[in-house]
């Protein structure tokens, strides 16, 4: 039996252009001011600006709830990744009419009622969750990118400049060849789009990080530049990955272990790394005839292997491996010239990339955005149950320790006129030595030189002025003289610190940093 013809259109019946993504945000946020909120975030170098959207609900504050950074659309042919966070748009500002009636969404609300996640519909689960949590969603980060596609350039992947946006983040960067699809850029941070979603990350310091990407179904933690799995991750972390899988049935775990391949300079890497966020994911939400779901075989290698006596279901598998291995791991080979390799013609070549990316039927389309959509929902009820600020300060609350000094945030050195000089060696070691998570949270001055405009990011996000800080800095330095006399006292007297027998995970990073792990870069 032949194989279906594939399309050689997106189905514009299912999917939505990027122009309809972002108005709907910017229409949610104009109508529903308490709950959504739209803005185009410049880059600092050049005219390129990026909507994000914050939703929450405003009447109980943003500050001191968690944080969840989602990035749909970063790579222009996985156009699904657009659409699962356009639905949870819709979701969490209260439209769920067209959702409720989906099947996918009655049997994935089933679940989160028998897990015990959840006692009513995926609406009133985010109505509760939105009290704790901030969900800052970058709809589209590839916009260029994805009208390309939406024009018919179906297998493009970067950047219409031709740059790989999760190749081009400063952590274990690799140019690459400038042909191949994960070329990084001529240098990290080339590219507006990785610095506005850097600025972001900074200014907003999430305690989740998703990227959504397509082509298989998985769930992968740091490292995605090496073997292992990284070291400071949270103890719960396997509790999440198991949780995510409850609905993913997916392959999951490190990526560079599991998916196969090393990605060098991506931003889940750099945000585990250089910014420290907890849980720092990326999602890979769908993969053609269920590549990478556990009952499917898990991952394409095994999947090609046992394809040697090759049903045609096999048969497919192994080309969507060939091409997976083709687009990720060896430059050689391109996805396009894989997917021509398996396809013939240029129509079907094209028709490829659109399947292999993007479901085209409609119950599959469903399946997969309400899969997801009830994915973010446990993420961020499981951040919500482990609040990372309150438990900082619980933890310096039970020590009767004084929190050490804040370093100045990039705020703060904007409105100083001092952004982009010398992080000061005290401020480092005093992070790097101070009890709880509060080092962590505070400790990335991060090497770059944004001058930031007056923009919009400093009219919504920067609430401090040169005077706060003169005050910050000068209450810092008696508190750290506390802390210091403190611990000096305590060393005299032969008692243990309070703190050094701690084995909390913020302990231990606290030590590998001090040990200058973490500053290789
Ligand atoms: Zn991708």
């Amino acid at each position: 039996m032949a194989a279906p013809e594939p399309p050689s259109q997106v189905r514009w019946d299912l999917y939505h252009k990027s122009e309809a993504i972002l108005d709907f945000f910017k229409k949610t946020a104009l109508k529903l001011p308490t709950r959504v909120r739209y803005e185009n975030l410049p880059d600092p170098e050049t005219d390129t600006s990026l909507p994000v959207v914050t939703v929450t609900d405003f009447a109980s504050g943003e500050a001191g709830k968690e944080v969840v950074l989602l990035v749909a659309g970063e790579h222009a042919r996985e156009l699904i990744t657009s659409e699962i966070v356009f639905w949870l748009g819709k979701l969490l500002s209260g439209k769920d009419d067209e959702l409720a009636d989906w099947a996918a969404v009655q049997t994935a609300t089933a679940l989160a009622w028998k897990r015990g996640w959840a006692k009513g519909t995926l609406k009133e689960w985010a109505e509760e969750l939105l009290e704790k949590v901030v969900f800052k969603i970058i709809p589209i980060e590839n916009i260029q990118g994805r009208k390309a596609v939406e024009g018919g350039d179906l297998c493009l992947r970067k950047t219409t400049a031709g740059v790989d946006l999760n190749r081009n983040w400063e952590y274990a960067w690799n140019k690459g060849e400038e042909g191949s699809d994960e070329y990084g850029g001529p240098k990290p941070f080339s590219e507006p789009e990785t610095r506005i979603v850097k600025l972001i990350a900074e200014t907003t310091r999430p305690q989740a990080f998703v990227n959504l990407h397509s082509g298989e179904y998985a769930v992968y933690v740091p490292w995605d530049s090496k073997k292992g799995l990284a070291p400071d991750l949270p103890a719960d972390i396997g509790n999440v990955l198991e949780q995510l899988d409850a609905y993913c049935q997916c392959m999951h775990g490190a990526a560079g272990d599991v998916a196969g391949y090393l990605a060098f300079g991506s931003s889940m890497d750099y945000m585990y790394e250089k910014l420290h966020v907890k849980y720092p994911l990326t999602v890979e939400v769908y993969g053609p005839d269920g590549l990478g779901k556990t009952a499917m075989g898990g991952h394409p290698r095994k999947v090609l292997q046992a394809a040697s006596n090759g049903t045609q279901q096999q048969q497919a598998f192994r080309v969507h491996a060939g091409m997976q291995a083709g687009m990720q791991g060896q430059p050689g080979m391109s996805s396009e010239a894989a997917a021509a390799a398996g396809a013939g013609d240029a129509d079907g070549r094209l028709g490829r990339c659109l399947l292999d990316y993007n479901p085209m039927e409609k119950e599959e389309y469903e399946e997969v955005v309400a899969t997801w959509l009830a994915s973010l929902l446990v993420l961020a009820q499981h951040l919500a149950q482990h609040p990372a600020a309150t438990s900082a300060t619980a933890e310096a609350e039970q020590d009767q320790l004084p929190l050490p000094p804040t370093p100045p945030s990039k705020q703060e050195l904007a409105a100083t006129g001092r952004l982009g000089e010398e992080q000061p060696s005290d401020f480092s070691q005093m992070a790097a030595g101070s009890p709880g998570k509060k080092a962590k949270t505070s400790l990335p001055w991060l090497p770059t030189s944004y001058s930031l405009p007056m923009n919009a990011i400093q009219e919504t996000v920067m609430e401090h002025t040169a005077t706060d800080f003169t005050q910050k800095i000068l209450v810092g330095g008696v508190l750290f003289c506390a802390v210091a006399a403190m611990y000096c006292l305590w060393a005299r007297m032969g008692k243990p610190v309070p703190w050094s027998s701690s084995s909390s995970p913020s302990r231990r990073r606290s030590e590998m940093r001090a040990k200058g792990r973490g500053f290789r870069q």
